[in-house]
């Protein structure tokens, strides 16, 4: 599929696009609001909020490559550093029929806000390229991502900007990406991304740390909450390396997991669903669609569906105001960047819904490429236990730290982790100062 038909529509948007616009669309707007909403507990620091809304460095470009039958498609890509206060650049990269710049300065902020309220030396960064994997060849997904590396390699490097897997992209993805940049360079650079394959620098236990990290953060705030996880009812919304991987964890710790769902089918089953047989199904057939342990359900009936923790770990923009009315979960827990909109964050707070954010809920997986990348530094591999251990210390670390600030403040959790990490980057801003 060629991105030329869908490009005026983005530079439309684009055009329409200034960063302190209040009509700019989702979900950068959401990210704004989310900013915004921290400006009274920055004290002196509040000078240097607007850096925040102003991504540093954002570079589009033209993937043009030959299809298997002889024409020539074009396709865009995007690599947005929103922030390198912090350190290099870090975050992943998306591939999907629906990335715009705009999402991509959203995902690129949340990196920004994520790995400062965990306390990785990382800024933000986050790329992307309009287009469906699943519609090209083998050979042709791996033209476009050469091409891609090579035009984002004036400003990708293991000092500068570290690129990562997301939605749509793995560990194969990753072997191209640094094979590209070593090529061209002359030289193998393995810290060049992170989720690479173990043979070439890939660090053990990074593939389930996302879904690791959304299990630890959910058992905390269980425990705060009073809701163990054994005997818990879950509710996932997208069976990939998130979705599926934290499935298993929950099942694994004696939880129910009673619905879930992926782009291919909606189930429930009130009795619990077998995890293990449903991942399964799902790499036989490429998705949930014809599991037979559980039944279909509509979507907006999976939202309401009555449970203990419901695990949204699919795309942004999902919890709508809409939805979050009918939610009858106890506790959310964000596998997803951006699943919850600032508007429908305020109707869980009301509802009682205790929201575990993304900035949060998710940085098990950046976590873990922090690690991947300061072994590929060294050049010195530690055990799945010592990864694990170290992502476990981390995460509860994190936790407490945003769940203590929240109380204090009496503010949600997201505004929490805004807040720490709000702080952490602006510091580093001030102290820095402006250049010239
Ligand atoms: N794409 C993941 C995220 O959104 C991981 C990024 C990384 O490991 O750099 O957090």
């Amino acid at each position: 599929m060629s991105a030329t038909p869908q490009t005026q529509q983005d530079l439309d948007r684009i055009a329409g696009l200034s960063y302190l616009n209040p009509a700019a669309p989702e979900p950068w707007a959401s990210f704004v609001e989310q900013i915004e909403r921290v400006r009274p507990y920055l004290g002196s620091l509040e000078r240097w909020i607007e850096t925040l809304k102003h991504p540093k460095r954002t570079l589009i470009v033209d993937v043009p490559i030959e299809r298997d039958d002889g024409t020539v498609a074009h396709y865009e890509g995007y690599r947005v550093q929103h922030n390198l206060s912090r350190g290099p650049g870090k975050g992943g990269v998306r591939f999907h029929p629906d990335v715009t710049l705009n999402e991509v300065m959203a995902l690129a902020g949340w990196m920004t806000i994520k790995n400062a309220a965990v306390g990785l030396p990382f800024g933000g960064a986050k790329g992307g390229i309009r287009v469906d994997p699943g519609s090209v060849s083998k050979g042709e997904l791996q033209r476009i991502t050469r091409r891609y590396t090579s035009e984002i390699g004036i400003i990708i490097g293991p000092d500068k900007d570290i690129p990562a897997p997301d939605v749509g992209t793995n560990a194969m993805t990753m072997a191209v990406m640094m094979d590209t940049f070593s090529m061209n360079r002359g030289g193998t650079a393995t810290g060049v991304v992170t989720g690479k394959p173990i043979a070439l620098g890939g660090s053990l236990g990074r593939q389930e740390a996302t879904g690791r990290g959304v299990f630890i953060t959910a058992r905390e705030a269980g425990r705060q909450m009073g809701v163990p996880i054994e005997g818990a009812r879950v509710v996932v919304q997208g069976f990939g390396n998130v979705g599926g991987i934290g499935a298993r964890l929950f099942h694994a710790a004696g939880a129910r997991v009673i619905a879930v769902a992926d782009h291919t089918a909606t189930l429930v089953n009130e009795a619990g669903i077998d995890i293990p047989a449903a991942m399964a199904h799902a790499a036989e057939n490429g998705g949930l669609k014809g599991f037979a342990g559980a039944s279909p359900i509509d979507i907006e009936d999976f939202w309401r569906l009555e449970c203990e923790f419901l695990v949204p770990a699919a795309l942004e923009g999902q919890l709508t105001v809409e939805r979050a009315a009918g939610v009858r979960a106890r506790i959310v827990v964000e596998g997803a960047n951006g699943p919850t909109t600032p508007a429908a964050d305020d109707v869980l707070r009301e509802r009682g819904t205790l929201v575990v954010p993304d900035v949060l809920a998710n940085a098990g997986g950046v976590t873990v490429s922090y690690f991947e990348w300061v072994q590929d530094f060294s050049s010195f591999f530690w055990t799945e236990d010592e990864i694990n251990e170290r992502l476990e210390r981390i995460m509860v670390g994190a936790f407490s730290a945003i769940w203590k600030l929240a109380q204090e403040k009496h503010v949600s959790l997201r505004t929490a982790a805004f807040i720490i990490a709000c702080q952490r980057v602006l510091e580093a801003r001030a102290e820095r100062g402006l250049y010239p």
